[in-house]
């Protein structure tokens, strides 16, 4: 088209007619194409010159065309023009012959490099047509082609090429791929090529060392976080890795290099993984199984249909899948943005890079597609893009990941602060709690102490009332019983004297008759004080034996010293002068004594008869005295 368009340039007034023939040309191109062929000027001043601008191509289905036939046999095969910057013929299982025609304008002999930048190529035969149409095979390459058997090793297919001055060659190229066919061909000037090359080569250098730097970092993050979202990352940028290395060649030149099968793979295998995991990534970095569940199940169906799509690539050739990948992955990259677009407006503030970041992958990846289903031309810049694109986005997905760590950073903290704050309230609480407690048990602790003392003062004062004698305070007539055989069996144990005084006061009816039974009780009264003054020694006891009569015992103790006590007694209460009514009443006492140490544990009995029976006596022998039994 632009070939016929320039020679009919100078006719403007005719321009739709022009058109019309320009498109009539274009059509009919193949009868027209090689008569016009050009030929390539390769000048004095010329560093590298892309042949794609004079080639003419045809492809033989037979697959059995030589070069010597075409030479022989030129006008028979169907000839069609390149249609410019570059060729991409997309797949094609026929056998593809190139020609084009190069002279050398300058008066020196030149050194080049005929360099072919597409490595997934499997074979590539060069043979150079001299002037007289002698045919020399220059050599064989591509990924069919074996490490060892391989004349020169570079990422690209280049064949050294002397072009001698002012002479014009042709070169017939044959081209079998089972890959896609996209033939960017460049004659370099030798040094040129390996200036050019160092400078790409550094280039390439710095991004595969920016990814793979990338992709160990976050492969560390993702060891020491076990947040998935990193490792998905770290997977994704091997693999994008991985097709960069392929596309540019390097992958064939050091890491597989006599694996055809894979470098023949490569492009579907590495394009397809990065998309799938990329997918995996997206899914996990968003958190779309909350955040957006029907996405959730769209992205695990894309990651099947990847994953299938991979599979199927093995059996039935990329020709078959690579052109829908390709398309998939522009409207993944699409959808992530729109996704994620989403995201960030509903207040997912992880979304922000990543919106950006699939936005620039997706402009490369997008022109990078675009290139290859050969729409737009293969150029430095639709080369370039994607890689671009890639670098970029991983850049930005590292800020999009460090955004997003440190989102979850402060929430932690947040939590953490949160948690604090309720652990202290908690803390508090349950020392207020135990304060209580202790507090209530203490006073609980008190209140049953007092109340138990209480209790026992009041079992004490109890015992003691049971025991005592309301009227005289000495103790009862039931205790007596208990203390006397308890004392009276001590006595027989330590045999020891025990001796008891009965005491009696005379004529006591008479004093109840004369004064009354209050003046009574008063001189019974007076009277136990009277015993109880005499019987204060340790081991004396005084009680009231009942009515107006007493008992005392006295532990360790001979009837010598009992008697004298008794005598105190009655003494004292000789002395009484109680005074009622102007008068004053005649007391006096008698009393028995009886002393024994006890032969055996039973005798208390008897020896209280014995004291009652010398009270009796006394009595008898004319009352206030003493008598011994
Ligand atoms: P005796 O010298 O022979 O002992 O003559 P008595 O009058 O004291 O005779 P007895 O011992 O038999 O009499 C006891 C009297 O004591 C009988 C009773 O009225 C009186 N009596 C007994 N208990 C009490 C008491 O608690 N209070 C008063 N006021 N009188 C009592
Ligand atoms: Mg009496
Ligand atoms: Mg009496």
């Amino acid at each position: 088209m632009k070939c016929s368009m320039g020679r009919l340039g100078g006719a403007c007034a005719f321009v739709p007619v022009a058109v019309l023939i320009g498109i009539v040309l274009s059509v009919f191109r193949p009868l027209y194409a090689f008569e016009n062929q050009r030929v390539i000027s390769f000048f004095e001043n010329d560093n590298s010159i892309s042949v794609l601008q004079g080639v003419s191509y045809f492809l033989d289905e037979t697959r059995n065309v030589t070069a010597e036939k075409i030479v022989e046999q030129r006008a028979s095969f169907r000839w069609l023009d390149s249609p410019g910057e570059s060729l991409n013929l997309f797949y094609s299982d026929d056998t593809l012959w190139l020609s084009f025609f190069v002279i050398n304008t300058s008066r020196n002999m030149r050194m080049t490099l005929l360099e072919i930048d597409w490595p997934f190529i499997d074979n590539i035969e060069l043979y150079r047509v001299d002037n007289d149409g002698l045919v020399v095979r220059q050599g064989v390459q591509g990924d069919h082609v074996l490490s060892h058997e391989r004349p020169l090793r570079n990422r690209a297919y280049i064949f050294p090429q002397n072009l001698e001055p002012k002479k014009q060659v042709e070169y017939l190229i044959k081209i079998t791929t089972s890959s896609l066919i996209l033939l960017p061909i460049e004659i370099w000037d030798v040094d040129s090529y390996w200036e050019n090359e160092t400078a790409t080569q550094t280039l390439l250098s710095l991004f595969f060392g920016l990814v793979i730097v990338m992709g160990i970092y976050n492969f560390g993050v993702w060891f020491y976080t076990r947040d998935v979202s990193y490792l998905y990352y770290a997977i994704f940028v091997a693999f994008v890795s991985l097709y960069e290395a392929s596309i540019t060649g390097y992958g064939f030149q050091y890491l597989w290099q006599d694996s055809t099968w894979l470098n023949d793979h490569a492009l579907v295998l590495f394009a397809g993984l990065s998309f799938l995991v990329g997918a995996l990534f997206i899914d996990a970095f968003l958190g779309l199984k909350d955040a957006n569940p029907i996405m959730h199940k769209v992205i695990g169906s894309l990651v099947i249909l990847y994953a299938a799509f991979i599979l199927i690539s093995f059996f039935v050739g990329e020709i078959y899948v690579a052109p829908l990948g390709q398309y998939m992955g522009l409207v993944l990259s699409a959808g992530t943005i729109v996704l994620s677009a989403h995201e960030w407006r509903k207040g997912n503030m992880a979304a922000r890079y990543f919106t950006v970041a699939w936005f620039v992958l997706l402009l490369g990846t997008s022109v990078y597609t675009l290139m290859l289903a050969g729409h737009i031309p293969h150029t430095l810049f639709s080369e370039s893009v994607q890689r671009v694109g890639i670098s970029l986005e991983v850049l930005l997905l590292s800020f999009a990941l460090g955004d997003r760590f440190n989102r979850q950073r402060q929430m932690a903290k947040q939590a953490t602060d949160i948690s604090l704050h309720l652990a202290t309230e908690l803390n508090r609480s349950h020392e207020e709690k135990i304060r209580i407690q202790a507090q209530a048990q203490r006073e609980l602790e008190g209140k049953v102490e007092q109340r138990t003392a209480e209790l026992l003062e009041a079992k004490k004062r109890l015992e003691l009332l049971s025991i005592t004698d309301q009227l005289t305070g000495l103790k009862n007539r039931r205790y007596f019983d208990g203390c006397y055989i308890s004392e009276y069996k001590r006595a027989f144990r330590s045999q020891s004297s025990i001796s008891i005084m009965v005491i009696d006061i005379d004529h006591f009816k008479r004093v109840n008759d004369t004064y009354g039974h209050l003046v009574g009780d008063e001189c019974i009264r007076l009277v136990a004080q009277a015993i109880h003054v005499h019987s204060q020694r340790p081991g004396d006891m005084a009680f009231r034996y009942g009515g107006e009569e007493f008992v005392v015992l006295l532990t360790d103790t001979d009837d010598s010293g009992s008697s004298s006590v008794a005598q105190l007694i009655r003494q004292e209460v000789e002395r009484i002068q109680y005074r009622y009514d102007g008068s004053v009443v005649d007391l006096s006492v008698s009393i028995g004594i009886a002393t024994t140490i006890p032969n055996d544990e039973v005798g208390s009995k008897n020896l209280l008869q014995q004291a009652d029976d010398a009270l009796y006596q006394a009595k008898g022998n004319g009352r206030n005295r003493v008598e011994v039994a």
